[in-house]
């Protein structure tokens, strides 16, 4: 689909669960060298090994975005290993759940130095690598809540999510001289293992909101993913695409019926 993906390394934050697996896994089939990135070495070995299993090119290793010498020694080794680093998809995320009156300073620090502080993190350390690409890419996962819409108890990851958004608009500016374009993906909601913690009620009540009926899968991320990684995206630079199953067009329940 995407066949100037072939051959180019992308390395992939959070890529052993979730929708960073399905980065991993939709970028191998389109032929890129994939550099499977989490605290977890063993989650992150096993999406590795589907991927060379299903006759792709991947590699894990294990790294902490929210610690840039961690994450300089891990961008190290994916361009030792593979030659170089074309793409980073800064996707690694968490979303506890905290209450403002409740959440304490800690709670807030670990979503933002984790969603936020570990996008310029990532950025820093595979920059240099980026910079020699023929066309570097980034490519931020953010999210519907905070650029867009709110949920009770996630005020401290929707900053941190609108913080993205914030940081690319200059990185945009910054990066530009480099050939390289930076850009987001904004999920709704989509079936994954970090989801799916948060119970069958909440699950099912996303399904009614959306207005496609279902929740999203991790390939609907991965493929937009793919295309503002293309040579055919070069000349979109500091943008996001929704991709939520229409789940923010509503303007009220009417509106779904
Ligand atoms: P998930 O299933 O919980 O997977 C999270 C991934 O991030 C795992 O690979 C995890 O591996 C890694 N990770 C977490 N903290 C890390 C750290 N400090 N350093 C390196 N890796 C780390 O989550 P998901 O649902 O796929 O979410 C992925 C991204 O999409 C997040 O940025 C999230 O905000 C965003 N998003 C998700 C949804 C959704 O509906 N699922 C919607 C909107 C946005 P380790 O724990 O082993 O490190």
């Amino acid at each position: 689909m995407f066949t100037s993906l072939a051959g180019k390394t992308v390395m992939v934050t959070g890529g052993s669960k979730g929708i960073g697996k399905g980065i991993s896994v939709v970028f191998a089939k389109q032929g890129a060298n994939v550099a499977v990135v989490a605290r977890n070495a063993e989650a992150a070995e096993r999406c590795a090994e589907q991927i060379r299993k299903d006759g792709g090119s991947a590699n894990s290793f294990q790294g902490d975005v929210a610690d840039l010498d961690s994450m300089k020694k891990v961008a190290q080794s994916v361009a030792d290993m593979f030659g170089g680093i074309d793409i980073l998809c800064s996707n690694a995320g968490i979303f506890p759940s905290a209450a403002i009156e409740e959440m304490t300073g800690e709670e807030w620090d670990t979503v933002m130095n984790t969603n936020a502080k570990g996008s310029l993190y990532a950025i820093q350390a595979s920059l240099p690598y980026l910079k020699n690409a023929e066309c570097g890419r980034i490519i931020l996962t953010s999210s519907i809540t905070g650029p867009l819409t709110g949920y009770k108890g996630w005020s401290h990851y929707g900053a941190s999510k609108a913080a993205q958004l914030g940081f690319m608009k200059s990185a945009a500016l910054e990066l530009a001289k480099y050939n390289i374009t930076i850009n987001a993906v904004l999920p709704g909601n989509i079936v994954t293992e970090g989801l799916e913690n948060l119970g069958e009620n909440y699950l099912n009540e996303m399904a009614a909101s959306i207005p496609l009926k279902r929740l999203g899968h991790v390939d609907d991320i991965a493929y937009a993913a793919c295309f503002l990684a293309s040579k055919e995206a070069g000349y979109i630079t500091g943008q996001s695409i929704i991709v939520d199953g229409g789940q923010t067009i509503p303007e009220s329940l009417d509106a779904m019926a």
